[in-house]
């Protein structure tokens, strides 16, 4: 071992993701479902979701339907007959003393989900299953001792979805979880936010020699609030398993957290690490029958998904499939862009604009693409900044000032490029006094191009439109500028 090892690793992730549902209702009683950051706790709350004895669970039909949906856009086989069982654990965020979920037969299995890589490949990763179970409580751990437990999430809906250890690179993770997060937001079932843990993905992680087909020790990461971090955890273990063997060690099988601050994973303490669930069949609830018509029925009113509008948005809209892509990756990004190309946009420019002005002023900001529906500008402002620049009202150039306007501050850009004056100089007359007063300043390089240095021309052309303060027509400019420097050889 040691420095003349010359093995080379291949990491083996599969991912677990927990998607809360976006129904009403929870899982198995009629509370509603309220969010954790406005609501007080333990304000939706009853005697089954609080686990209180003598108390049956009803099923509910829209997170069945949710799932149903999620499996069908997964690629999956939909059980017509699948069985609730109880998982049996002992935890404060547990009233009843086990969690309905799914084990043996789930709902929903054997499918599938293409991703696309950086180097224009796809690859299909599998879907091992996917399956409904029931939210814990959520305790809250004060710096004096007491803990602090909220019910209102307790028996909210959950779908469960696993995927079989066919991704090989933190870049192949995080093109799945973004891939996964837009289906899910498209379908509308879950809104997305990990920042608020009502989408959680949890990778595991082992390496192994290339070319082996042996599982080797895994370990698995939690606590994961972005799809970056997601990546950044998944890089990370990956490097730490490999340095760890070819030290000599060995990789222990535990659950990680992740340091956000230090950006490492750190094992973590919590439940006891050997599981036995003891899972048996729910008796308090019959076998899940879903007719095979019900499914057909959710699958003809499902939602255009990211694939298909993506090839819509090549073939109908004319885009490539760079731009197509990058808009359909996220839902509040492509409605954005279908309301400006709905409001007369050209699809192609829009998604210029979007793509390459709109995405740097976020950047800066430090907003995500996906808050596209935060900002300022109306995909209606953006078509009408759009038709000032073809009108030629204004350049390119002052557009992009004016749309950095309309980011800051909104607003509508006709009013901006009045108020400002920035509409174009077309006036020739305006634009010929310009140039004789450049031309008289700059003898030298007048000289110079009349000597056959023509690219002094192009410094002559900043000239004039500096003196202009940018708003001169530059297709106008150009031969008037070229006819004034000829005249000149006289
Ligand atoms: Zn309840």
């Amino acid at each position: 071992m040691g420095a003349t090892t010359t093995i080379k690793y291949e990491p083996v992730i599969g991912l677990e993701i927990h998607a809360e549902l976006l129904t009403n209702t929870k899982m198995f009683c009629r509370c509603p479902v309220v969010d954790p950051t406005i609501s007080p706790p333990n304000t939706a709350v009853c005697v089954v979701c609080t686990g209180q004895p003598g108390v049956l669970p009803v099923i509910n039909k829209r997170a069945v339907e949710y799932a149903i949906m999620v499996g069908l856009a997964l690629n999956c086989e939909i059980r017509e007959t699948s069985i609730f069982a109880r998982k049996n654990y002992f935890y404060p965020d547990l009233p009843k003393g086990y969690q309905i979920s799914q084990y043996e037969y789930p709902l929903c299995i054997n499918g599938w989900l293409d991703i696309e890589l950086e180097n224009g490949q796809t690859k299909r990763i599998g879907i091992r299953r996917a399956h409904l179970e029931e939210d814990t409580a959520k305790n809250t751990h004060l710096n004096d001792g007491t803990s602090l437990i909220d019910f209102n999430r307790s028996g909210v809906a959950l779908l469960e979805i696993v995927t079989e250890p066919d991704l090989r690179s933190a870049e192949e993770v995080e093109a799945f979880a973004r891939k996964l997060r837009a289906i899910l937001q498209y379908l509308g079932v879950n809104n997305g936010d990990m920042s608020k843990g009502v989408l959680r993905m949890e990778p595991n992680i082992s390496v192994r020699p290339i070319g082996s087909d042996e599982l080797w020790t895994r370990t698995e990461v939690k606590n994961l609030n972005s799809i970056r971090n997601v990546a950044r955890a998944t890089a990370y273990e990956i490097e730490r398993q490999i340095s760890t063997y070819e030290s000599g060690g060995q990789v222990i099988q535990q659950t990680m957290g992740w340091d956000e601050l230090r950006q490492i994973t750190v094992p973590q303490r919590g439940k006891e690490d050997a599981h036995d669930y003891r899972y048996f069949p729910e008796p308090d609830l019959p076998p899940l029958q879903v007719s095979h018509e019900w499914i057909e029925e959710i699958r003809a009113k499902m939602p255009e998904l990211p694939d298909v509008k993506r090839q819509r948005y090549m073939d109908e809209l004319g885009l490539g499939e760079y731009d197509a892509s990058v808009l359909v990756a996220d839902r509040a990004i492509a409605e954005w862009f279908e309301l400006a190309v709905s409001e007369g946009g050209d699809p192609k420019n829009l998604a210029n604009w979007i793509i390459v002005e709109m995405f740097r002023l976020m950047n800066k900001d430090g907003l995500e693409r996906e808050q596209i529906s935060e900002i300022k500008i109306q995909p209606a402002q953006l078509v009408a900044l759009i038709k000032l620049v073809e009108d030629r009202i204004i350049n390119n150039n002052t557009a992009k000032k004016v749309l950095a306007t309309m980011y800051a501050e909104g607003g509508d850009p006709v009013e901006i490029v009045k108020a400002q004056g920035l509409a174009q100089e077309t006036d020739s007359s305006v634009l010929q006094a310009a140039i004789e007063q450049v031309l008289d300043e700059n003898p030298d390089e007048v000289q110079r191009w009349l000597n056959g240095e023509e690219k002094v021309e192009k410094f002559l052309f900043g000239q004039v439109m500096r003196a202009l303060k940018g708003k001169a027509d530059a297709q106008i400019l150009g031969p008037l500028l070229n006819t004034a420097l000829r005249n000149r050889h006289e």
